[in-house]
């Protein structure tokens, strides 16, 4: 291995297994791990990879991560940079390495809207706007200013304007070329004064029921808590045990032609966005396909609370996980002709995941009733429970 540098910040460590650094808890070690607490130790990180010709991945929480069995065979980086602060005027500005939950709670007791829906959902604050969460309502790009960034090219810093991340539904340009920057922090515009607006039905009906004993903006985020907790979406140590291993969504909701939408049944949920695209839950899609929650192949399997999530069970390897996700896209495709596509990233795979995906399907896409190899259908818990 070449010489590694002396940067002030910056650390190395060699194999280390990064299952434990994800909320799947599956994957191989990483062949090196920085670990890096200032922008340039970062600078020094990339610096590092890219004269030795090694590649190098971001990783901040894990939480929306597939890691392949054997691993990633070069650098994973983690930016380690902390520090929130919130400025009178609604200002919020916070380093990557923060928790993204730190962000919401600092909103929330300075009554400050704007992120509050975006609450429970794991992972750092430099991971945000890669897919630009969202949630019940609210996408991180509603609030977002900039983002500061170092470019991997140029090793300059740079701030972009929101206008310039290319933000859609979970989706940004960092997402997109994460060969281009690492996110370094953020500036939120939080909003004060104002009612908070509540977009997302489910979460109207929780609150109609909810006690009236605390500021709107943290009702709102303890019913968000409720909800997500109630479709095992939510990693708290009261968690169910079943639902503890998961990369939360595992297909983000299609977003369909209007031709497209017409051929699927006429009770299919759908929501017409501005472009004129309509999206479709997956979550609908999947169960009306006639995959079950709760239900496994092997060592891994379909979450018994969210038809959305697929989760890791004793025992589970990455291969598992692709395993369940391809015979649930075929199903999808076999019933309605719609192609769902992965909302993790994955690490550590020669090919794209559509095409890993694509690989392990084995069923003919023709059939209508998908075989389903040594599967063991658990109990389901009737109600629909779509996430948004
Ligand atoms: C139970 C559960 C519920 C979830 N619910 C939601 C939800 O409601 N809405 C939603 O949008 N997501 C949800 N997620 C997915 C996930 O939590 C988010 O995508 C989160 O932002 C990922 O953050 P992370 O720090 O864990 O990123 P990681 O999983 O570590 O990385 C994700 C991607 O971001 C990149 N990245 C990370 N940090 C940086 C950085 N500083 N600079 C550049 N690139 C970076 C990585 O390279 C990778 O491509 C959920 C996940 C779980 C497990």
């Amino acid at each position: 291995m070449p010489r590694l540098p002396d940067c002030p910040g910056l650390t190395f460590a060699a194999d280390v297994p990064l299952a434990p650094r994800t909320t799947f808890g599956l994957g191989g070690p990483a062949k090196l791990l920085a670990s890096a607490t200032t922008p340039e130790a970062v600078r020094c990180a990339v610096t590092y990879a890219a004269e030795n010709g090694r590649p190098l991945f971001v990783l901040g929480g894990g939480s929306n991560l597939l890691v392949a069995d054997r691993g990633f065979d070069g650098v994973v980086l983690v930016p380690s940079l902390r520090g929130l602060s919130m400025a009178p005027d609604g200002r919020l500005t916070v380093a990557a390495g923060e928790p993204w939950e730190a962000v919401v709670e600092a909103a929330v007791a300075a009554g400050r809207a704007g992120v509050e829906c975006l609450t429970g959902i794991p992972g750092t604050a430099g991971a945000a706007p890669v897919q630009n969460i969202g949630a019940y309502g609210q996408e991180v790009a509603d609030t977002l200013e900039s983002v500061e960034v170092l470019d991997r090219a140029t090793g300059r810093i740079e701030r972009l304007e929101r206008a310039a991340c290319g933000f859609g539904y979970r989706d940004s340009r960092f997402k997109r070329a994460p060969e281009q920057a690492i996110v370094l922090g953020l500036t939120l515009a939080l909003r004060g004064g104002d009612e908070p607006e509540i977009r997302y039905e489910e979460l109207r009906r929780a609150l109609a029921t909810a006690p009236n004993d605390a500021p709107p903006l943290a009702r709102i985020r303890r019913a968000v808590r409720g909800v997500r907790a109630g479709k095992g979406m939510l990693l708290a140590p009261e968690a169910p045990p079943d639902a503890r291993r998961t990369a939360g969504s595992f297909f983000m909701n299609p977003r369909l032609t209007a031709e497209e939408a017409a051929a699927l049944p006429a009770d299919a949920p759908r929501h017409v966005d501005d472009d004129g695209r309509v999206k479709v839950p997956a979550a609908w899609l999947i169960e009306h396909a006639g995959v079950t929650r709760g239900w496994r192949l092997g060592a891994a399997g379909v979450s018994p609370h969210h038809a959305l999530a697929l989760v890791a069970h004793e025992g589970a390897t990455a291969h598992d996980v692709l395993r369940v996700a391809a015979h649930v896209r075929a199903a999808v495709r076999a019933a309605f002709g719609v192609t769902l596509s992965p909302e993790p990233v994955f690490v550590g795979f020669d090919l794209p995941p559509d095409v890993v995906l694509g690989v392990f399907t084995t069923i003919d896409p023709a059939r209508k009733k998908v075989p389903v190899p040594g599967s063991v259908p658990a109990k389901r818990t009737p109600g629909p429970r779509h996430k948004e």
